[in-house]
């Protein structure tokens, strides 16, 4: 097992779930919202339009760039960043507040990027990251997704080696080489009893 970092956010019920690009986020995040509907699962506002079988409100809100800039200056995201290059992401605050106020645990599954903004405007947040089992599992993940161009990948896959390189960043890391046990480590994680912490 990896070695944790010594956590303040023992306490925290806002957790970002953050890692490599093709690490399989999107597939942990989906399989613990599944089994845990009482851990509240935020929507990414983004400029990216929808692919075939993504709902505007469910996936993500998708939104034009003008709409974006909207939300940016009226203060409405937690937090919000280019990825890849390409298109803008970012956290609704308000849902979060909401679902946070009534107790309940929120999961973010965003880019580094994103993951470091949130740990500035929210120390306590738990920032977990996941893991390929190997940099070639993570490489013959890419390609099998087929969903990118070969020199988008190539750019993916340098986005990713310098990820790798911040997982120091995080307080948990995990490994996902099995998605049911990758999310079940997550919510463990997320669901320890509270440490004693200077932290109200
Ligand atoms: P995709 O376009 O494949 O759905 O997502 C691309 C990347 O954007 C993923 O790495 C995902 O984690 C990241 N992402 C999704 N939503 C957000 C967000 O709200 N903020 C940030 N910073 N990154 C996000």
């Amino acid at each position: 097992r990896w070695p944790e970092r010594a956590s303040r956010s023992g306490r925290s019920r806002l957790v970002v779930l953050a890692g490599p690009t093709a690490v399989g986020k999107g597939t942990v995040a989906a399989h613990i919202h599944e089994h845990h509907p009482e851990i509240h699962l935020s929507v990414s506002a983004t400029t990216r339009p929808p692919r075939p079988g993504e709902i505007d409100g469910q996936h993500y809100f998708f939104v034009d760039d003008a709409e974006f800039d909207r939300l940016i200056d009226s203060g409405e995201l937690l937090e919000h960043a280019t990825v890849h290059n390409k298109y803008r992401y970012g956290t609704p605050r308000r849902p979060i507040e909401e679902a946070l106020a009534a107790g309940r645990t929120v999961l973010l599954e965003i880019d580094l990027q994103g993951a470091r903004q949130v740990r500035a405007a929210e120390p306590s947040a738990t920032l977990v990251f996941l893991l390929p089992p190997s940099w070639d599992e993570l490489v013959q993940r890419l390609i099998g997704r087929g969903t990118e161009g070969d020199e988008e990948r190539a750019r993916r896959l340098r986005t990713a080696k310098s990820e790798l390189a911040a997982q120091h960043e995080f307080d948990f890391r995990v490994v996902n080489d099995d998605v049911a046990a990758a999310a079940r480590e997550v919510v463990e994680l997320v669901q320890a009893p509270p440490r004693p912490s200077s932290r109200a």
